[in-house]
């Protein structure tokens, strides 16, 4: 085992802060990682204060995770020292059920172990996350990374960006389509950007109208402000496909109206356990046969397509790159929509940190 540091939450109402964890030597089949970039999802907030009920602590959040390949496994044949690669929300699935057998490992009906809060399958413990200075990792679960420069813009595209490309391709997102996406927050700006490399015509829903300059520069070629309902009268039995990516429980209803007849809003954002979005109208859906649907993250082989498919198009996220002992303010920030459009923690910082306190 290798000691390594990282940053824990030890309980849901404490900050995270310092906490040594220890990384399994590299199996056959195994990667070694020095970690250089962690985006910091609002999942991570969720995870560290137990909002979602199922937290295990110390808990090590973070699964945006780029960094350089520093040993392989005597059987890993795709990846070599000083390789780019990234890890995003999953490390292992069952590999054998139809899910993982269709490329759909986050499905796995078996169930996935997430990079952090796992649980890790051999014996049963936890997982840590990507707040760590390395990580060992199943060449399966690790993706190529081709772009070539700001690899801290593209951490956030191993979760941000694969749970938004995944359901604007299930749904065939493209030229011809009108697509709404509700937020800007980490999630919604690389909706916004995808959607917009896909050919659709994008109508950015934010609640905070000083954004509206960045969701038209972003790839928005309207922006509403959903709390205007006059703005949003006028989108009524418009839309294709909404991609709701709010966090916070909120009126369903006013975004089933804005679609046409066979039109679908997939949810990926995730509010807390206690506080769920209220019921939406049954009328609303039946009256136009609409739906409400979710999505997951996505494969690994959906992940890897995402990601060459940003190389190609020069996308990457917006970010804001913070020290790791800053965790806790940007948890705070991220709360009050105070993001652009992700905070990525620089892991320099944590490794600077560690070296000097052992001094
Ligand atoms: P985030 O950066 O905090 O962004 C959320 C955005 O939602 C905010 O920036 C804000 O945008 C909007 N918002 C916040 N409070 C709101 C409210 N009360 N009413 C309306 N809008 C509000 O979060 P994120 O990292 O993008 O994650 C979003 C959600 O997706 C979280 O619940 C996260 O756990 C979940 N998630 C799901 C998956 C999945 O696989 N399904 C994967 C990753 C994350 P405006 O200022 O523009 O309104
Ligand atoms: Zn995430």
């Amino acid at each position: 085992m290798t000691p390594t540091p990282a940053y824990a939450a030890q309980s849901a109402d404490q900050p995270l802060g310092p906490h040594a964890i220890e990384r399994r030597e590299p199996g056959p089949h195994d990667i070694a990682i020095d970690i250089l970039y962690c985006g910091v999802c609002h999942s991570d907030l969720h995870t560290a204060r137990n909002e979602w009920g199922n937290t295990t602590y110390p808990s090590v959040p973070g699964h945006e995770i780029v960094g350089t390949v520093t040993a392989v496994g005597k059987d890993v044949h795709g990846f070599k020292a000083g390789d780019t690669v990234g890890v995003g929300c999953m490390v292992d699935s069952c590999g054998h059920c139809d899910s993982c057998k269709a490329g759909e490992e986050n499905y796995c009906e078996n169930g996935f172990t997430g990079t952090y809060n796992g649980p890790a399958q051999e014996d049963g413990g936890n997982t840590y996350g990507g707040y760590s200075a390395n990580i060992v990792v199943d060449e399966k679960f690790v993706l190529h990374i081709t772009h070539k420069d700001n690899l801290a813009a593209v951490a956030p595209l191993l979760c941000a960006g694969i749970t938004t490309y995944s359901p604007l391709r299930h749904w065939h997102v493209g030229p011809g389509k009108k697509v709404g996406i509700v937020g800007l927050g980490g999630l919604g700006h690389m909706g916004v950007k995808l959607a917009h490399a896909m050919g659709a015509h994008v109508v950015l829903f934010t609640t905070s109208p000083s954004k509206t300059g960045d969701g038209k520069r972003l790839g928005a070629d309207e922006v509403v402000i959903s709390k205007d309902p006059a703005q949003m009268a006028q989108h009524a039995g418009s839309f294709d496909f909404i991609l709701n990516t709010v966090a916070a429980p909120h009126n369903l209803d006013a975004y089933l109206n804005l679609l046409k007849r066979d039109g679908t809003m997939c949810l990926v954002g995730a509010p807390p356990i206690d506080s769920p979005h209220p019921s939406p109208t049954v009328f609303n859906l039946i009256m136009k046969r609409r739906g409400i649907a979710g999505s997951l993250i996505g494969g690994i082989r959906e992940t890897q397509e995402m990601l060459d498919f940003c190389a190609e198009h020069d996308i990457v996220s917006d970010i804001e790159t913070i020290a790791m002992r800053d965790i806790n303010k940007a948890y705070e920030r991220m709360l009050k929509s105070d993001v652009k459009y992700r905070f990525v923690i620089d892991m320099q910082s944590l490794k600077d940190e560690a070296r000097s306190k052992a001094a």
